[in-house]
């Protein structure tokens, strides 16, 4: 089983889907968690899932991830309550506008660009600042997008901010590999989550087949196949990666 010599995680958008999944999974594992998200009901659920599943603890900060001092009281919330923080799993988001790239509102654009991209960089700047500050460093994990390799129309400022999730990434994990601290993405397929449902991806079977079917295994994935891809960047079994963007997209990116 994947090993993990750290003792805390810090996972944005932990109340629901996949960072519900991932956090769980950190805590199957003997990670204690905090569990940061804009939604208190689906935090405090996730909590309460840790508590009943697992010997780990938890704890839910509210943080919108784009307000640096929420972000900032994620990460002290875990040195204070378990002491450092080693894992941080950026995975917050939204889905955004179903329009053309020309007839976009300029608030949608700006709102999917605050909230995956820059969300993303609030979180990294914060967390890096502590882990540099551990002996043992840390690791991090950016939640992208197979729309972060290739366009997806109707979906062109979600396209841009994990396009730009990933060279984030990869700037930020040749700045800070030398003091210890990995930094990764994953790259997932599409997976059954409330996002899809709220984008009507799910109910609708004529989209959804369509959708399956971009997929080399013809299927949607699951939380925890993603969540599985993140434990594992973190682990101790991958020393060796950073920098890296991992697809876990049931052959999306093949076709
Ligand atoms: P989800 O809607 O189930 O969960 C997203 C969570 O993020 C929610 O709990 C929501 O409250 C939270 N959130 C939204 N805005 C926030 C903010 N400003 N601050 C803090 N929390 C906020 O969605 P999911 O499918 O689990 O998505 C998780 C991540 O995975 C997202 O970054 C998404 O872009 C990415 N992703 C999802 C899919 C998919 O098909 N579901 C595919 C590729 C990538």
């Amino acid at each position: 089983m994947t090993q993990f010599s750290g003792d805390a995680v810090a996972v944005t958008g932990g109340g629901s889907g996949i960072g519900r999944q991932t956090g769980l999974e950190f805590a199957n594992r003997g990670v204690d968690v905090v569990v940061a998200d804009v939604d208190r009901e689906g935090g405090e659920e996730t909590v309460e899932l840790i508590e009943n599943e697992s010997d780990a603890e938890a704890t839910f900060v509210e943080v919108d991830v784009t307000e640096s001092d929420q972000v900032e009281e994620m990460v002290s919330t875990a040195v204070e309550e378990y002491g450092s923080l080693d894992y941080a799993v950026n995975n917050a988001g939204i889905g955004g506008q179903q329009e053309l790239t020309a007839d976009l509102p300029e608030e949608n654009w700006q709102r999917v660009i605050d909230i995956n991209l820059t969300g993303v960089w609030q979180c990294l700047r914060h967390e890096i600042r502590q882990m540099n500050e551990q002996d043992d460093g840390g690791a991090i994990v950016n939640m992208a997008s197979i729309l972060g390799k290739v366009g997806f129309e109707t979906a062109s400022a979600y396209t841009a901010a994990k396009h730009g999730v990933l060279g984030l990434t990869k700037t930020a994990a040749l700045e800070y590999g030398t003091e210890g601290v990995r930094i990764n993405a994953v790259c997932p397929g599409f997976v059954e989550t409330p996002m899809l449902e709220e984008a009507g991806m799910l109910s609708d079977e004529t989209i959804r087949e369509e959708i399956e079917r971009r997929h080399g295994l013809e299927r949607l994935g699951t939380p925890a196949e993603i969540a599985d891809a993140v434990l594992w960047l973190c682990s101790d079994d991958a020393t060796f990666t950073s920098g890296e963007a991992l697809a876990i997209d049931g052959g999306y990116l093949a076709r």
